[in-house]
């Protein structure tokens, strides 16, 4: 059409390439899902203040070859295809399972959904099957949640989290702040915790705009009763600046970065000094 007319365009090698690729990355991935070879990495998150670990968030990787590739180069395919559904109930499956061999009973684990995930009918039942497997209890599992997956369908994602969290489970927004209209559907959704994107504490102390936006999202969350966690801290400045602010929990590479299980097993802050102040559960209830 672009040419003009009723010219018939013929394939060019490169469209067939392309769509030959994408065929076969999803044929991969769907392999992959059905053999259970994806991994799951784990971020710690921590208390700013005791510097001890209060739970982990899972995210997923595909080993390829040597290579061990990020969501971003699959995610889009497994929601394109469908597949992130049994993908999503792999990772809560296996996140808590891994869970349930950590030493620590206190830990929690956050694990991210798609909306597609969300609004799939049997969504209640796969989450708490996992729970029931693993022997965790509700409260030490936290379903994230973008801004931009709860606003596609508001009223049947509210009552979904709603009969969750009836069963103990909490729910964080995840990217807070990167979507629009946040403040008028933060009222209407059942959240318990909100995860400020690392966007916003990347400018910390060097960029006024981001102090305030940090500092008005945790006087939003303090005002809701809302637990608050800080994405993608880097560097001590951003830590203190959190501190200071009065954010307690956080992740990020100053910490650790995303690692398998049994890497974090070795470098766990709690084996070592034992902790001077009694442990508060994550997520804390408000
Ligand atoms: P997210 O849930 O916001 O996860 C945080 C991302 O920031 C992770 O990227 C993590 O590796 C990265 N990160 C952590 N600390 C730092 C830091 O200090 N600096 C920087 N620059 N980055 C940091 P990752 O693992 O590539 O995941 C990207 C996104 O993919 C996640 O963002 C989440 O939206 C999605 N995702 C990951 N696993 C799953 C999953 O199992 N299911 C679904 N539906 N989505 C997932
Ligand atoms: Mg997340
Ligand atoms: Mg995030
Ligand atoms: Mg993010």
């Amino acid at each position: 059409k672009q040419r003009g007319g009723a010219g018939v365009v013929d394939f060019e090698p490169w469209m067939v390439e392309r769509v030959m690729e994408h065929h076969r990355l999803r044929g991969d991935l769907e392999t992959a899902v059905r053999d259970e070879s994806l991994t799951i990495y784990l971020q710690p998150v921590v208390d700013l203040h005791t510097r001890q670990w209060e739970g982990f968030e899972a995210l997923v990787r595909w080993p390829v070859g040597a290579e061990t590739w990020s969501p971003a180069q699959f995610l889009p395919v497994a929601e394109e295809s469908g597949l992130i559904v049994p993908m999503g109930a792999w990772v809560l499956r296996e996140s808590l399972r891994q869970l349930a061999g950590w030493r620590d009973e206190q830990m929690g684990m956050a694990v991210n959904v798609s909306a597609q995930q969300l609004v799939g009918t049997d969504f209640f039942d796969i989450t708490m099957e996992a729970l029931q497997e693993s022997g965790i209890a509700p409260g030490r599992l936290t379903l994230e949640i973008t801004e931009q997956a709860a606003i596609q369908d508001l009223g049947r994602t509210a009552s979904r989290l709603d009969l969750l969290r009836s069963e103990g489970v909490h729910v964080a927004i995840d990217d807070f702040g990167t979507g629009f209209s946040s403040l008028q559907y933060l009222s209407r959704l059942p959240v318990d915790i909100l995860k400020i994107d690392r966007k916003f504490v990347w400018g910390l102390g060097q960029q006024a705009e981001d102090d305030v936006l940090v500092r008005s999202m945790l006087g939003l969350a303090a005002e809701l009763g809302l637990e608050v966690i800080a994405e993608g801290v880097e560097t001590r400045r951003q830590a203190e600046l959190l501190l200071e602010y009065g954010c307690r929990l956080a992740q990020g590479f100053l910490f650790s970065p995303p690692r398998p299980i049994e890497e974090l097993r070795v470098s766990d802050p709690f084996v070592s000094p034992a902790p001077a102040m009694p442990r508060i559960p994550f997520p804390r209830r408000a």
